[in-house]
């Protein structure tokens, strides 16, 4: 597979694409990233993402390289130059290059990447049988809320669920949940109550959820936005997770605990089957 990316600019062959072993992203993970998933040839909440985008770079006080109407130009390049009809598309603002020094360069260039994955994200087999994970330790930095590209703490926690055998792993902090490795969390009680983590600097404020949060409100389903502990989500009817790129994904396993039954629950099947027809509803091409 050889795809076009982008790179400050320009189109180029992967193999071709080049960003400097001074670039800030590489030395110090100062940047930040999005991922904006592709159904049907077209972004799916794409408008949000950028909201998010630039709420990340003014929580850095970083600038975006391009205006976010370039950006969507050049994804919308990207998708076709790829062909691409389901996947996402990855997009990563750097601090750009600059000799190393832990202050911020005085006139920074920062850098802009992007490229395109094909994934099957509605027919994902998961979605049919659900994902299991462990729980472990919350070791990430203070704010989890700015979507920054150091993920070392989420990528051991996703690795450590799958040494132990599991998909993923949901992250615990003072005993309660805060989000899954790359998701948001969510448990389903006993009489349909949907909880979620509340919004602050423990979580990162997921897309997918704020979008599935209003549509279930839309259907009458009610929300509580709390924490949660671990005990409560085994003992919970259903759980599931959000994000671009999973939609809504059963759990249907806790450190080894079936939840509920062990199978997809009814709450979590209408949720992701009312998300995938409102995000094909609403695709920007
Ligand atoms: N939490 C974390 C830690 C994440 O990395 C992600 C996805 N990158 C999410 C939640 C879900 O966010 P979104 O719905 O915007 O993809």
């Amino acid at each position: 597979m050889s795809r076009i990316v982008y790179v400050n600019g320009r189109f180029v062959p992967e193999a071709e694409a080049h960003v400097s072993i001074f670039d800030r992203g590489f030395l110090f993970a100062d940047g930040v990233y999005e991922v904006s998933s592709v159904l049907d040839g077209g972004l799916v909440d794409n408008a949000a993402h950028l909201a998010r985008l630039e709420r990340s770079l003014g929580a850095l006080g970083m600038a975006s390289p391009a205006a976010p109407e370039e950006i969507v130009r050049a994804q919308k390049e990207l998708i076709a130059r790829n062909d691409l009809d389901e996947g996402v598309v990855y997009l990563q603002i750097t601090r750009g290059p600059a000799d190393r020094d832990f202050a911020y360069p005085a006139v920074p260039r920062p850098t802009l990447v992007m490229f395109t994955q094909e994934k099957a994200l509605v027919d994902n087999p998961l979605a049919a049988h659900g994902i299991r994970v462990v729980t472990v330790p919350d070791v990430r930095w203070k704010h989890r809320d700015v979507k920054t590209v150091g993920l070392l703490a989420a990528s051991m926690a996703k690795q450590a669920a799958l040494d132990a055998g599991a998909d993923d792993a949901w992250m615990v902090e003072d005993g309660f949940v805060t989000e899954g490795s790359s998701n948001n969390a969510y448990i389903v009680t006993g009489d349909g109550v949907v909880v979620t983590r509340h919004l602050g600097r423990e979580i990162l404020h997921g897309i997918t959820r704020s979008v599935v949060l209003a549509l279930a409100r839309e259907r009458q389903i009610t929300i509580e936005e709390r924490p949660f502990t671990v005990q409560e989500a085994k003992d919970a009817a259903e759980a599931f997770i959000t994000s671009a790129s999973t939609f809504v994904l059963p759990v249907v396993g806790i450190d080894g605990e079936k939840v509920g039954d062990g199978t997809p629950g009814p709450v979590t099947r209408r949720l992701r089957e009312i998300y995938v027809e409102s995000a094909r509803a609403g695709i920007d091409r």
